[in-house]
């Protein structure tokens, strides 16, 4: 078949007329075709880049004068490479074989008449090929094809060889070249956002933020067609100094310092500002800056490397993906917050104490030879209230900050309290002299140099055998220790401690719920006049006998008591029974007895003790010239002025005072003689010595001579045998208490003992 291309002597002498290479060409111009040098170009190898256009015809010249008119086209950087076929069934050969091909020029007549429309229906119908773009030729007019099988076929252009001077077959290829351009970029486009439709479901149920945020990089990255290298940060509004890494992935990662993106004026942070400035994501050729609108929260920003520019469809996809995800990132933002306040500390960010147990229980689990140990700053209260709660918050934000970075990373970081902090890790890795080496430099705290110690308590949790609680708490029992100790050092919790305060709050409770069950009870010890062996009055001592029929001694009882703040009402009980009892015995025909009663520190110092003295003296009837009451030495040495103006108020009820257990502390003669008190009780230990001691230098005897020059009463308790009641009635003391005369007795034993006492006299 001869096929007349006339174009071709056209094409020569337009050639001739040509602009200089690299301008555009008249029309071309319009479709942004750029002529590369007129030098024909290398032959661009499969996978190149380069647009593949696949010349059909049986006519050899047609193949030479069309590569040779588009030879130096280039579109979009691409220049164009030519495959050949000379008949339908090499075209179709090739088809099968070749897959990118952009644009087939196709003869129309060749084998035969319609070898050229045959072939357009084997590449649509057959191939299935629908993105291949095809430009009829034709030297005949007459062979046209009908306008259905160009509508039907999707034929880009028919033109009889003629029509197609060189510039109008640059015009019509580079027509074609877009068209196809445009059909893959609809086709990415809509794989892409199915993509991103995909993604976005898959994201949306993701519940944690480390997780989801992962999971946007890894989209972003895959929609830029890139590796995935960047990072996502959360902005909350305010954030100076940085942003918090939710995520981060590739050689980004190295841009976190302790998981923030440091705010800059250049790199990723200024980038990322820029975002979030403008409130839309910024695209450059090495990085683009995405922004996610947080509706109730904090918005969140990412960053992300390029190692090339997007394209318009990448960058489209990505717009929408980000607008559509950020609902979801905010949902599980809300989660996270809801999770973040439950188990992490607000102020710090430091995991708080319910986290703090988890990892505990974790380390227990796994036998760990771990060590949890207790930061307490030493005096932050007192800090607190001299400079504020705001210095303070800022004080533990410096304290967070400096453990965070200067601390082995492998050790776990807790606030747990007010101004305590927790570490738990490995046992080699926290040594307490090196814990508090972190506090010697000062803290800069709103310009002011602070300079602060801590005090730790430690648990080695290899020793310990209790929950994760529990350790907590021996932690805590430690802490205490060292606390009353030395500010600023450390202690270790041992076994015994924990035993030893486990079995004191046991006993509180016990003690409690034996007081309420009136497990309490009085007993009382004669007091004798030595010469007579005449009984004038009882102590009333404590007893507490438990439910199994077990004693506890006051000893022991009576300091929780004090502790727990059980004494108060144990104490006005007691006061009431004892008045209760003086007027029993009292009704029992002995008028001159006195009822001596002891009353602890904790008591004393209460607002309301008098009040509760007056009631028991009402309540009870009891003649105040017949109670006494008795208070430590050591008691009458604290806050003297107090102690005077409440005894001179106790004295103006009528009840006299006894200083007990006198010689133990080192009350002066002056003070004594202030404080107007009635009598003195020597102690149970100079009433021992004295059997041993040379007669004239017994504290026993300079406590009896010191009472005689104060005009105070003397009785010396603890008397247990002869021997001592005799040197006492000696030296001068006229009164004992002892084991001698008799032990403490039940009330009813009481009254018989003085009935007896009576008879014994009368006789
Ligand atoms: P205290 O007031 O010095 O009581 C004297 C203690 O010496 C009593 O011990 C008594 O039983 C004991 N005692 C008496 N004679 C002898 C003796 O010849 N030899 C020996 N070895 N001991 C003797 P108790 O009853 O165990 O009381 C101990 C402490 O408990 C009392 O010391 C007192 O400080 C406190 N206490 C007892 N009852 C009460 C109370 O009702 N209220 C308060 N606040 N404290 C109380
Ligand atoms: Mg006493
Ligand atoms: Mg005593």
């Amino acid at each position: 078949m001869h096929i007349y291309w006339f174009a071709i002597t056209e094409l020569n002498l337009e050639t001739q007329h040509m602009p200089a290479p690299n301008t555009p060409a008249g029309a071309a111009q319009d479709d942004d075709l750029v002529f590369a040098d007129e030098t024909p170009a290398v032959a661009p190898g499969k996978g190149s880049g380069a647009w593949r256009v696949l010349i059909v015809d049986d006519d050899a010249d047609v193949h030479s004068t069309t590569t040779f008119a588009l030879g130096a086209l280039e579109m979009h950087g691409r220049p164009l490479e030519f495959l050949h076929a000379y008949s339908a069934a090499q075209a179709m050969a090739m088809l099968e074989r070749e897959h990118d091909i952009a644009v087939i020029l196709l003869d129309v007549v060749m084998e035969q008449a319609d070898a050229g429309l045959h072939l357009v229906r084997h590449v649509r119908d057959t191939l299935g090929r629908h993105d291949v773009r095809i430009i009829l030729r034709t030297g005949q007019p007459g062979y046209a094809p009908e306008m259905d099988a160009i509508r039907g076929y999707d034929i880009n252009d028919y033109r009889t060889k003629s029509e197609l001077t060189r510039t109008k077959l640059y015009t019509s290829v580079a027509a074609a070249i877009r068209a196809y351009q445009q059909i893959h970029a609809l086709e990415d486009s809509r794989t892409g956002l199915a993509e991103v439709v995909r993604a976005n479901s898959e994201l949306m149920a993701m519940h944690s933020v480390g997780e989801m945020t992962l999971g946007i990089l890894r989209e972003v990255a895959a929609l830029a067609g890139q590796p995935a290298d960047g990072l996502l940060c959360a902005c909350p509004p305010g954030a100076a100094a940085g942003w918090q890494v939710l995520a981060s992935c590739g050689a980004s990662a190295a841009l976190a310092r302790d998981g923030m993106l440091p705010a800059s004026t250049q790199g990723p942070a200024a980038a990322i500002a820029l975002a979030l400035a403008g409130r839309r994501n910024v695209y450059e050729d090495d990085h683009l800056a995405l922004y996610f609108s947080g509706k109730a929260h904090c918005d969140f920003a990412a960053w992300v490397r390029l190692a090339r520019p997007l394209d318009a469809l990448r960058r489209g996809l990505i717009d929408v993906f980000t607008s559509s995800i950020a609902v979801g990132l905010d949902n599980v933002a809300l989660m996270t917050d809801l999770h973040r306040a439950a188990f992490y500390d607000a102020l710090t960010g430091l995991p708080n104490r319910t986290r703090l147990v988890e990892l505990i229980d974790d380390s227990l689990q796994t036998r760990a030879d771990a060590t949890l140990c207790l930061v307490d700053i030493d005096q932050f209260a007192e800090t607190n209230d001299a400079l504020g709660h705001q210095f303070g918050d800022a004080l533990l934000g410096a304290v967070a900050q400096r453990l965070r970075l200067r601390l082995d990373a492998g050790l776990a970081l807790a606030r747990i309290g007010g101004d305590i902090f927790c570490l738990l890790g490995q046992a080699d890795l926290i040594e307490p002299a090196a814990v508090q080496d972190l506090f010697a430099a000062p803290f800069s705290i709103e310009g002011q140099d602070v300079q602060v110690s801590a005090t730790l308590g430690l648990v080695r949790l290899l020793e310990h055998d209790g929950s994760a609680a529990d350790a907590l708490k021996d932690a805590d029992i430690a802490l205490k220790r060292a606390k009353s100790q030395r500010r600023g050092g450390h202690f270790y919790f041992s076994r015994g401690m924990g035993v030893e305060i486990r079995e004191r709050v046991r006993l509180m409770h016990a003690l409690r719920g034996g007081f309420a069950r009136g497990e309490l009870f009085l007993a009382y010890q004669p007091q004798v006049e030595l010469a007579a062996r005449r009984t004038f009055g009882a102590e009333a001592l404590l007893r507490w006998r438990t439910e199994d029929g077990r004693f506890v001694p006051p000893d022991r009882f009576i300091p929780i008591a004090e502790y727990s703040g059980l004494i108060i009402d144990i104490g006005a009980w007691v006061l009431r029974e004892a008045c209760a009892e003086l007027v029993r015995v009292r009704a029992a025909g002995h008028v001159d007895f006195t009822m001596s009663i002891n009353v602890s520190q904790v008591q004393f110092r209460h607002p309301h003790f008098i009040d509760m003295l007056r009631q028991a003296l009402a309540d009870t009837g009891a003649p105040p010239e017949r109670v006494e009451l008795e208070i430590t030495e050591s008691m009458a040495m604290e806050e003297p002025d107090l102690l005077i103006e409440r005894l001179a108020e106790i004295k103006r009820t009528g009840v006299s005072i006894a200083i007990d257990d006198f010689g133990t502390g080192f009350s002066s003669l002056s003070y004594l003689q202030r404080l107007r008190v009635d009598r003195l009780k020597i102690d149970r230990a100079f009433v021992t010595e004295i059997t041993d001691a040379a007669r004239g230098s017994s504290i026993a005897e300079m406590v009896i001579e010191l009472g005689r020059n104060l005009g105070l009463s003397i009785i010396a308790e603890g008397v247990e045998d002869e021997r001592q009641a005799q040197i006492l009635q000696t030296l001068g003391c006229p009164l004992a208490q002892g084991y001698l005369f008799a032990r403490p007795l039940a009330p009813e034993a009481l009254i018989e003992w003085l009935g007896n006492d009576a008879l014994t006299r009368a006789a």
